[in-house]
């Protein structure tokens, strides 16, 4: 294949190979043949891998960007951040990995003389759970692609990789395989440790999910591929998790004084936030939920203001384009009036911005307008007071994120909706909007389904090693025998819970 250049829907050099079930089964086979020795390293030499990793990719920025530019419409210098980014997120899981706390060490001493009967010795940790097949996102295509958060956590938890590489940007996940492939060689490393696959159509993506070596599965991408891949590792002999991230709309409540008070600023920023990628985030704040009034109509106008002023920009596929251009069209079937519109497009992949109305009636009436349009679209819901705004929050599927925008004089109904959107997404923001995300110890990206196929677990953040680790308890082992953190003199000096204290 060749990549395509969505701003001239081109090809460009050079071109890439396919690989196939074959393919699939060596990267497999490797995967496995390389995880007893990769699951087991030293805490210290799996970190300098990560830095290492973090190294190459920071020698290779300006390259990948430039590449990642072509292959995906968006500037350079803003995928330059990204791939300052990734490298980043490699540190930050070497830093994880050196502190060990992942590992979650706990000890329960033997009681020689508990009655009625003894206790033997109990220790347990996490480990890697298996080789892992990673299903690369089309829309960031560093920072969530090959040398993204899923490749870091994964790699740092001791799972070896697949990366089933997303043809929206080859040239640029090859740049990236490339870099994690040397600084698996310059560790010393199995070569099993990383594999990266490429191939057309779905087959190469089920036999990754079906094969018997692979324990874990990731994806970013479509509510219909990630259930499909979901629903095929379900009907394994041996299911496995996968971890899927899907779709969200990320609503925004503006709470009445809030709205009074800062209503222009309120829907500028809205706009300006649905805009970033050309609308294509998963983070995109895309509905935003306002009562009736005079402060609602300020907020309107800086809307309808910011979307018509935006030009249409290019976006990242053929594929995604004619998917944003079908949900516009069922948008407006499901009964949204169009408010505002941005510049028209002057090339063939390029997306229009748009704006929508309704009420909250028509809202709860009709839950397609509660779908995601990946693209620069968003919906702004007229609430008739605070209860319709309530029962809105009570009709959302699972999101990523919900914001608040709140006043102190907010507070009451801020206590009715929070609970609401707590059961509902995996982060809840006031006063700001959910894009960016933060990679750090408390941040979640995550949420109940649709937004994710399993609530428990965050795709992004330091927590989102957990996906790949399993608990393994050793009952009576010989001290010599013993992982080395869970030892009696603790030699790596990892905090333990010891009889749960
Ligand atoms: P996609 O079509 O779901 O594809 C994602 C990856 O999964 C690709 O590598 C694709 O391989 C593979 N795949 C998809 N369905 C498969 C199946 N049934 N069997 C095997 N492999 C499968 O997502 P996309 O191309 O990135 O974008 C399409 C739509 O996804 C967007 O319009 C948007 O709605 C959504 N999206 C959401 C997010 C988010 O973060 N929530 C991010 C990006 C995209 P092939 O390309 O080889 O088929």
């Amino acid at each position: 294949m060749k990549a395509l250049n969505p701003a001239t829907n081109q090809p460009i050099e050079p071109d890439f190979a396919f690989g196939g079930l074959a393919e699939v089964h060596r990267a497999a086979t490797l995967a496995d043949d390389a995880f007893d020795s990769y699951s087991h390293t030293s805490l210290t030499a799996r970190a300098q891998f990560l830095e290492r990793i973090a190294d190459h990719l920071d020698a290779a920025r300006k390259e990948l960007a430039a590449r990642a530019s072509l292959e995906v419409g968006l500037p350079e210098a803003q995928l330059e951040a990204e791939a300052a980014k990734a490298g980043v997120q490699f540190r930050q899981f070497a830093d994880v990995v050196r502190k060990g706390r992942f590992l979650q060490l706990s000890i329960d001493p033997a009681l020689p003389e508990r009655q009625p009967r003894p206790r033997m010795d109990h220790r347990l940790q996490k480990m890697a759970i298996g080789p892992v097949a990673i299903f690369g996102a089309s829309n960031f295509p560093i920072s969530y692609s090959v040398a993204g958060g899923d490749t870091a956590s994964a790699l740092a938890a001791g799972a070896t990789v697949i990366v089933k590489a997303h043809n929206a940007h080859p040239g640029a996940s090859e740049i990236q395989a490339r870099v994690i492939r040397d600084a698996v060689r310059d560790s010393g490393f199995h070569e099993g440790v990383f594999s990266m696959l490429r191939g057309s159509g779905n087959a190469i993506g089920e036999a990754l999910v079906e094969h018997p070596l692979i324990r874990a599965v990731t994806f970013t991408g479509s509510e219909a591929g990630g259930m499909a891949l979901y629903r095929r590792a379900q009907l394994r002999p041996d299911p496995i998790p996968v971890f899927t991230e899907m779709t969200s709309v990320n609503p925004a409540f503006v709470l009445p004084s809030a709205q009074q008070s800062r209503g222009a600023a309120i829907g500028d920023g809205f706009g300006e936030r649905m805009l970033v990628n050309v609308g294509q985030a998963c983070l995109k704040p895309a509905i935003l939920v306002g009562v009736q009034g005079e402060g609602f109509d300020v907020l309107r106008r800086a809307l309808i203001k910011r979307i018509g002023e935006a030009p249409a920009r290019t976006m990242l596929t053929p594929g995604i384009h004619a998917s944003y251009v079908r949900g516009l069209d069922k948008l407006e079937s499901a009964g949204a009036h169009r408010i505002a519109e941005g510049g028209e497009p002057n090339a063939s992949l390029d997306g229009q911005s748009m704006l929508w109305e309704v009420d909250g009636a028509e809202f709860l009436a009709n839950p397609v307008l509660a779908d995601e349009v990946f693209g620069p679209s968003a919906l702004l819901v007229k609430a008739d007071n605070a209860e319709e705004l309530l029962a809105i929050a009570r009709a959302l599927r699972g999101q990523l994120s919900a914001t608040m925008h709140l006043e102190p004089e907010d507070m009451p109904l801020a206590r009715r909706l929070l609970p609401q959107l707590e059961r509902r997404t995996g982060r809840v923001v006031v006063n700001a909007f959910s894009h960016p995300q933060e990679v750090s110890f408390a941040s979640i990206h995550g949420g109940p389904f649709p937004a994710t196929s399993d609530s428990r677990f965050t795709s992004v953040g330091m927590t989102s090693i957990e996906r790949f680790l399993r608990p393994v308890s050793y009952q009576g082992f010989p001290d010599a025998l013993l992982p080395e953190p869970l030892r009696e003199a603790n030699p790596l000096g990892i905090p333990r819970l010891v009889d749960g204290q």
